[in-house]
């Protein structure tokens, strides 16, 4: 940890924290952050030459592991070719092709440059659109750190226990109305009472940033319902499910369509990548055949296209199904673990994606039931799990993805690491 130390010391002078984001400080369970040489497949290696087995994998945009050879031959042949023009290249209209033909919802889409911009742009354009001013967002959803939407936010803001933020005004919220996930009923409430001014409804339809909580039966079905009886939009912020579960978003698997829905993360390949999509009708309203702007100088960014493209025609021919199976059985491992060893744990896991609650609790249902669970276990396990040489998230909010590129060996050394924890 010698030189990563040293670069942390040196990059706290001149960057806030040391990092370009904060959960990458690690400071919530008490560690400093790991500076990284590179990637290949499921591992990384520090700047002290050390291997980890990556369960981050940049925060979930590289389901296909680190440096896959088709991705980083895709991007060093666009930018071979020249790295932004400002003007429109075909590789967005193949970008754009592979999206809506993956997400039917999808029949129009603008690509952007993150998740934040996405979901930025995506409540601009329901609010242009119906020509309300409210939102409605739930209590541990995020949605990348939007002004408006960083109420109650799970992930980072959760961990930091900013109420919100500074430098938020509090007109700009005053427009978001919070809703509890899970619960319809406040949500009908909600419309009840301001129905008429809510242009959009925004959710993580899997909600990835309070710990993997999945919909109740019908939660979804029951939005759609009352968002098209108000006339408000339904907006799924699909930036982790995208792609994550599926050749698709969650909503193929759940049957639910939404109005817009928003892209991010493994669609760009491991490039800063966004896209908010949706019905042709609603899509035309953005400038320039519409009067709603949006705009981006490196939106579309061809290497950026390239390497998202790539992925997602590997992603096609993937079996998602494979992947799944092999994170339940890791999953199931580790709940014989920690029965073995008394430690009461919540494992919420689907598909790909897991996080683990040290928690007496059966069910993680909402943000307030994540909230309570035992932190300081987690702290512990965070730094078993790196002195082990398993990268993890520094949050239990935040979900431990598997890739693509993650074998058997790399199963077997994770078991092995929580078989010889000590909490
Ligand atoms: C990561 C994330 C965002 C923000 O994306 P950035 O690229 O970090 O701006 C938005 N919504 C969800 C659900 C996310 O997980």
């Amino acid at each position: 940890m010698e030189r990563s130390n040293q670069l942390y010391n040196k990059a706290k002078k001149i960057i806030p924290g040391g990092v370009n984001s904060p959960v990458r400080a690690c400071k919530s369970v008490g560690c400093d952050p790991l500076f990284i040489k590179k990637g290949k497949g499921s591992k990384i290696y520090s700047v002290d030459g050390d291997e980890y087995i990556d369960l981050v994998l940049s925060w979930g945009p590289l389901i296909l592991g680190h440096a896959h050879p088709e991705v980083v031959k895709a991007a060093k042949q666009a930018l071979e070719l020249g790295s932004s023009f400002g003007a429109p290249t075909p590789w967005e209209i193949e970008m754009a092709e592979l999206i809506t033909d993956a997400i039917p919802s999808i029949e129009m889409v603008r690509m952007v440059n993150s998740g934040t911009e996405a979901t930025m742009s995506a409540i601009r354009l329901a609010r242009g659109y119906t020509k309300r001013e409210k939102i409605v967002k739930f209590i541990g959803c995020y949605h990348g750190h939007v002004d408006h939407l960083l109420a109650q936010a799970g992930s980072g803001v959760a961990t930091y226990s900013i109420p919100g933020t500074p430098g938020v005004p509090e007109q700009i919220v005053q427009h978001t109305l919070l809703a509890e996930f899970n619960n319809i009923d406040g949500v009908k409430e909600i419309f009840e009472k301001h129905g008429e001014d809510i242009a959009g409804v925004i959710v993580e339809p899997i909600a990835g940033n309070m710990g993997l909580v999945l919909p109740k039966k019908d939660f979804l079905k029951g939005l759609r319902e009352i968002t098209s009886k108000y006339g408000s939009l339904l907006i799924f912020d699909e930036v982790i499910t995208g792609f994550r579960f599926c050749y698709g978003g969650v909503q193929n698997i759940f049957g639910i369509e939404p109005d817009i829905t928003c892209l991010g993360k493994i669609i760009g390949g491991g490039f800063p990548v966004g896209a908010f999509g949706g019905k042709r009708e609603i899509m035309e309203h953005l400038a320039p055949t519409g009067d709603i702007y949006q705009a981006g100088t490196l939106s579309g960014n061809p290497v950026a296209m390239a390497a998202g493209i790539a992925t997602l025609k590997i992603l096609k021919n993937q079996d998602y199904k494979n992947l799944e199976d092999y994170t339940h059985n890791l999953v199931k491992e580790l709940n014989n673990i920690f029965k073995e060893k008394s430690i009461p744990v919540r494992i919420n896991q689907f598909g790909s994606a897991f996080t683990i609650f040290f928690t007496e609790k059966d069910k993680i249902k909402n943000f307030e039931d994540a909230k309570t669970t035992d932190t300081n276990r987690f702290s512990h396990f965070f730094v078993h799990m790196r002195n082990s040489k398993i990268f993890i998230p520094p949050s239990n909010f935040e979900c431990m993805f598997t890739s693509f590129a993650h074998d058997l060996k790399d199963m077997d050394k994770i078991i092995d690491s929580v078989q010889r924890i000590n909490l």
